[in-house]
């Protein structure tokens, strides 16, 4: 990040954002719209993780994963279309850019710190001959062989991505299922479908030590177990994520208190202990989301700036989706659906689009009762959602 305070004096704004990903932007634009002068100081590329390195580029990749997956399951000659896959060019998958903003001398009543987080990378010989996953954005072709290490959002999407472009995949984990923080069936379910996706999945086990052939950049890599995976082009890093406090000079803040893992605790409000300072988003570690951070953003301008005094982010009834690959020859028959009192739980092909209707009826504390009454709309998957007793 560039330097906050530069001699001379300081530039007086109403509110000051530090962090230009989505939660800080979203915030410095509600707070614009009151008339509040606001100032975003980004040291990187505007838009941070999301827009950046995370879920729009994941999207565009996920999407063209897909399409790669349609036509290998010929699925189009099913429908009398003659299509054929002659290439694939990684480099032509389109990926969103933006500007810099350096910041120099700013104060402000408000100040806001949104600066995200980044990727762990593990205390093993050789981890720096792996990439994260904003590497992965990097790729100018599909590799050979990927390994990809962790059993989260990311390991689970970036596997499924490579695999249905072609590459070959192993993904190895700590334990026996992906996912183990979600519901039973949706673990148990991703579990299955990876395997038969191809993936080559590698359990109770941990990469111990990754070496590499020289200029060909070629990976040979050990794990606890004794297992030797060669030939390896891809390193992937997918085992979570921290805070991005480091660097912010926060030990001199002594309002602001930080977790064990350097997460800005903050109250319901996304107030710090330090007077006119709010955190929210990754930085404190609450439902990594981009638009949990947006509506948290926003909230906050409304509380500070709109006369809204109770305005804040309600964490409950969170909807997310893991755009997990859907395995091979599926079709939408094989989706899994679970609807339980308190939520929905969804697996297979269209669930994000499924779930983002689905996740309004469950905010307004719809009962089954009213479930049965909707009307079913046929031939569809979310149907199912209706009919299920
Ligand atoms: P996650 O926290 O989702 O998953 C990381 C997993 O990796 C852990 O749950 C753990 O699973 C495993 N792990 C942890 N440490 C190690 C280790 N040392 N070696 C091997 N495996 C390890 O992190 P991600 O990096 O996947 O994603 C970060 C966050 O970003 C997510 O939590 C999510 O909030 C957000 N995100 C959301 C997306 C979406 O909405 N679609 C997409 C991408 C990211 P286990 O205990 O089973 O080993």
């Amino acid at each position: 990040m560039a330097p906050i305070v530069e001699a001379g004096e300081p530039k007086k704004y109403d509110y000051l954002v530090i962090g230009g990903g989505s939660g800080g932007v979203a915030s410095a634009r509600r707070a614009a719209e009151f008339g509040i002068r606001a100032a975003v100081i980004e040291g990187g590329s505007l838009g941070g993780t999301c827009v950046n390195v995370g879920c729009v580029p994941k999207k565009v990749m996920f999407t063209a994963a897909s399409m790669a997956e349609m036509l290998n399951q010929k699925h189009f000659e099913g429908y009398g279309f003659d299509v054929q896959l002659n290439s694939f060019d990684l480099k032509q998958v389109e990926r969103p850019r933006s500007v810099d903003v350096n910041g120099t001398v700013y104060t402000a009543d408000n100040i806001l710190i949104a600066v995200g987080g980044h990727a762990l990378v593990p205390d093993i010989s050789g981890a720096h001959h792996g990439v994260i996953s904003d590497g992965i954005f990097d790729l100018d072709k599909v590799p050979k062989h990927a390994v990809v290490v962790g059993a989260g959002y990311i390991a689970v999407e970036m596997a499924g991505i490579l695999k249905s472009l072609g590459a070959e995949v192993s993904l190895v984990i700590r334990y026996d299922k992906i996912l183990r923080s979600f519901d039973q069936m949706l673990s148990e379910k991703a579990t299955e479908s990876v395997e038969e996706l191809g993936i080559n999945l590698i359990r109770h086990d941990t990469v111990e030590n990754v070496e590499c052939d020289g200029a060909e950049k070629v990976l040979t890599i050990t794990t606890k177990n004794g297992k030797v995976l060669e030939g390896v082009d891809c390193l992937l890093w997918a085992i979570g994520r921290g805070p991005g406090t480091e660097k912010l000079g926060l030990e001199h803040v002594p309002g602001i208190k930080l977790g064990p893992k350097g997460h800005i605790i903050v109250n319901d409000y996304q107030e710090t202990g330090e007077p006119g300072v709010c955190a929210l988003g990754d930085v404190c570690g609450r439902w990594e989301l981009t638009p949990v951070a947006i509506a948290a953003g926003r909230q906050l301008a409304h509380r500070l700036f709109d006369n809204k005094a109770q305005a804040k982010i309600d964490y409950c009834d969170i909807p997310s989706v893991v755009f997990s690959h859907p395995p091979l020859g599926k079709k939408m028959t094989d989706t899994s659906l679970k609807k339980i009192v308190i939520g929905l739980h969804l697996f297979g092909i269209n669930s994000d689009e499924i779930l983002q209707g689905f996740a309004v009826a469950v905010r307004a504390g719809l009962t089954k009762a009213e479930f049965d009454r909707t009307v079913a709309i046929h031939p569809t998957t979310s149907e199912e959602l209706v009919l299920m007793r």
